[in-house]
């Protein structure tokens, strides 16, 4: 199975929040940099918006008891799709 990484953070989903078929959004958040999938990463300037202001606050994590001991946000944005880079 593929992985999908945060368009925003790059951070690796098992599965896609945007669904099957790429055009359907959940609406959940992403837990690393909170990006809202389907509303803040719906294009690449969106996406480098929020990620822009996610970067300036600290890139701290959404949901802060997830982030794992050795994180590393410089190879994590390294994910991102190139589209949204
Ligand atoms: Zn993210």
């Amino acid at each position: 199975m593929s992985l999908w990484y945060c368009r925003v953070c790059g951070l690796a989903y098992d599965e896609s929040p945007w669904g099957q078929d790429d055009r359907t959004p959940d609406f959940t958040f992403c837990e690393c940099c909170g990006a809202e999938f389907g509303y803040n990463d719906y294009s690449p300037e969106s996406a480098r918006r929020h990620r822009s202001r996610w970067l300036e606050q600290g890139a701290g994590w959404f949901y802060p008891n997830l982030q794992p001991t050795e994180w590393s946000p410089a190879s994590q944005l390294a994910n991102i799709p190139k589209r949204f880079q």
